[in-house]
């Protein structure tokens, strides 16, 4: 399975992606990640991608674009990913299909996280509070004016994308606002009304799940089973007729070995009469 996760920051789009991992055992392929681990390793993305990215900006389409392109061949992406905070530009979104097109991909679905932007900033905010807690290093850009910013930049360069999505037939909004599990749940009824995820098969036994076949083939099967029905009535009819017919000939033979058995009852009972008046006369 293959999703884009679209969302302004903090809309929960990170959240969810690793929800999605766990649940799905899919690949979360988040740039702003890639991008950060390349400053933190100081590669050549990573020096010209620093000070875009603690300014709120864009880096580069090319660049973001060729990252993807490259994780995405790896063998652990063979089985799916979500893209989380990739494509951000459309010029990104034609990329992304074209790539995926030449690498002969599907994408399956594209999930717009819709949520209030005024809860935005509060968000953000909370987010910086836990990872202080838990003595996480804060992101540079996590602050009220570079929000700010990369609100912007959403609004005017990202938020094109539902049109482009929407288009062509591959969005899907949910709110964003409702609690983390509920807007887990719609995702996942989301793609199971997409097909782009399986039903959790149930143990259920092959007579059972018959009569549950919907569809074309259920149709295929009431159709086999109506004809099989059709075919074998003459041989009922033939059936019947054979055990009315064996009823009347066994009654036959009885009365005919009845008939023949009185027949002989009569004859030795006639030959003994017989004898007898013989035997008397004899005496006379
Ligand atoms: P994120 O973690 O998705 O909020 O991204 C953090 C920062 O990385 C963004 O503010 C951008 O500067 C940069 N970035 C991440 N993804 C992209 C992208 N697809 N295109 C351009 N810049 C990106």
């Amino acid at each position: 399975m293959r999703i884009i996760l679209l969302g302004p920051p903090g809309s929960g789009k990170g959240t969810q992606a690793q929800l999605l991992v766990q649940r799905y055992g899919i690949l979360q392929l988040s740039t702003g990640e890639m991008l950060r681990a390349a400053v933190a390793a100081g590669t050549p993305v990573g020096l010209k991608a620093k000070e875009i990215m603690a300014s709120g900006g864009l880096v580069p389409d090319d660049v973001v674009v060729g990252i993807i392109s490259d994780r995405i061949d790896q063998p652990d992406a063979k089985n799916g990913f979500i893209l989380d905070g990739f494509p951000r530009t459309v010029p990104q979104a034609e990329a992304l299909d074209e790539l995926l097109k030449r690498k002969h991909l599907k994408l399956d679905a594209v999930i717009e996280l819709r949520v209030n932007e005024s809860a935005l900033l509060n968000r953000v905010e909370t987010r910086v509070a836990q990872m202080r807690e838990r003595g996480e290093e804060v992101r540079v850009d996590d602050t009220p004016e570079v929000l700010t910013k990369r609100l912007a930049s959403y609004r005017s360069q990202t938020e094109p994308l539902i049109h482009y999505y929407s288009e062509r037939r591959k969005l899907s909004t949910i709110d964003g606002m409702m609690a983390i599990d509920e807007v887990t749940r719609a995702i996942h009824r989301q793609l199971l009304a997409l097909g782009a995820v399986e039903p959790k098969t149930h143990a259920r036994s092959a007579a059972k799940a018959a009569p549950a076949k919907k569809g074309k083939a259920g149709k295929k099967a009431k159709k086999s089973a109506k004809t099989a029905k059709k075919a074998a009535k003459p041989a009922k009819k033939a059936a019947k007729k054979a055990v009315k017919g064996a009823k009347k000939a066994s009654k036959k033979t009885a009365k005919k070995a009845a008939r023949k058995t009185a027949g002989k009852a009569v004859k030795k009972g006639a030959r003994k009469a017989a004898k007898k008046v013989t035997k008397k006369r004899a005496k006379r």
